[in-house]
């Protein structure tokens, strides 16, 4: 069985090498929805593959660090991304450009370490990332599964290179939350939040 949980952020991104002028050489913004969907051939105590109340936490954290931010890509121009920096308090680096299908593999590898990462606490079972689907418009979508976001033809992702400003850790629960994902930390899943 598939569960669906939607989330939603702002953000702001210039994607270069993009066919279009508008969206390589200027920045802009776009109202992000963001679908991750879980699998299990399991349900919980609660009779549930896995409570969305517990996707509140860190899963809904991460994903809303993007929100109000500006994505920033690390091989940009050095010029761009150090002035965005300085100018612009929330950002988020990633070692490849921002656009809706590498956003899709990006959240699919946290989602995926949030997971790895925590203690399930209400039974529970083989709780699978399926996929991440990002909308970037009303019309279009990028879905990324577990081969592409670890596949190197697109670019490798590791998650240590992804970076995100310190107004950004600062507005989470626990400002250290990343680097306890990176260290592989246990993140415990309270049943009720
Ligand atoms: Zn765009």
């Amino acid at each position: 069985m598939i569960i669906r949980k939607l989330f939603k952020f702002e953000n702001a991104h210039i994607v270069r090498g993009c066919s279009t002028q508008r969206c390589s050489e200027n920045i802009h913004g776009h109202s992000y929805k963001v679908e991750v969907l879980l699998e299990s051939n399991y349900l919980d105590h609660g009779q549930m593959v896995y409570d969305f109340g517990l996707m509140k936490r860190s899963i809904k954290t991460m994903i809303d660090a993007f929100d109000h931010a500006i994505t920033l890509w690390n091989g940009d121009d050095p010029e761009y991304t150090v002035q965005m920096k300085r100018f612009s308090h929330r950002w988020i680096e990633l070692p490849v450009s921002p656009s809706a299908e590498q956003f899709a593999r990006v959240i699919y590898l946290i989602v995926e370490r949030i997971l790895v990462c925590t203690q399930m606490r209400n039974g529970e079972r083989d709780v699978q990332l399926h996929s991440v689907i990002v909308h970037e418009t009303e019309t279009g979508y990028a879905q990324a599964f577990g081969e592409d976001a670890h596949s190197e033809r697109m670019g490798k992702i590791t998650l240590s290179e992804i970076c995100f400003s310190k107004q950004v850790c600062d507005e989470w629960y626990d400002p250290k939350l990343w680097g306890k994902l990176l260290a592989h930390d246990t993140l415990v899943n309270p049943k009720k939040i």
